[in-house]
């Protein structure tokens, strides 16, 4: 069986946090401020992955309450997702939205590292970058969004 989830998430950047960002350190002098890392694609595909599933949210499964997650590694909750749902992922599709710093020279890392997190083919990894032309907290540089979308197999 064929299933397909959404995810996105958007966080506040601050002065002094590190930006994270499918798991990979960007250099910027503002991050994702987080209870955890605050690493917001990987937060979409994980909301991707449990709407895929109807298993729930990141919130439920990870709650920014708890002192379990507080900084807490995105990519272990990533991990521990995927090892859930028992599933295979066909391909992930992902946009961050984020004005500044530029992403295109880390694209590569990211898909890359996405890649050997969720065992497929770099081919069936997109992560694809926009700013927002100025416009609304993305575009003041005050936030940085995401949105995921994953085709699962051996859901039921
Ligand atoms: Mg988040």
């Amino acid at each position: 069986m064929m299933r397909v989830g959404i995810g996105n998430d958007i966080h506040r950047l601050e002065k002094g946090r590190k930006l994270i960002i499918g798991g990979v350190i960007i250099p910027s002098d503002k991050g994702e401020e987080a209870h955890s890392d605050g690493d917001v694609l990987i937060h979409a595909i994980i909301d991707a992955v449990l709407g895929a599933t109807a298993m729930g949210d990141i919130g439920t499964l990870f709650p920014d309450d708890e002192v379990f997650t507080e900084n807490m590694d995105s990519t272990i909750m990533l991990r521990e997702v995927l090892q859930k749902t028992k599933c295979r992922i066909v391909n992930l599709d992902s946009t961050v939205h984020i004005e500044a710093p530029k992403l295109r020279s880390h694209i590569d890392a990211i898909r890359d590292n996405l890649s050997k997190i969720m065992n497929i083919p770099v081919s069936a990894v997109s992560v694809k970058a926009k700013t927002a032309e100025g416009l609304g907290p993305v575009g003041e540089g005050l936030a940085i969004a995401s949105d995921a979308v994953i085709l699962l197999e051996g859901a039921s």
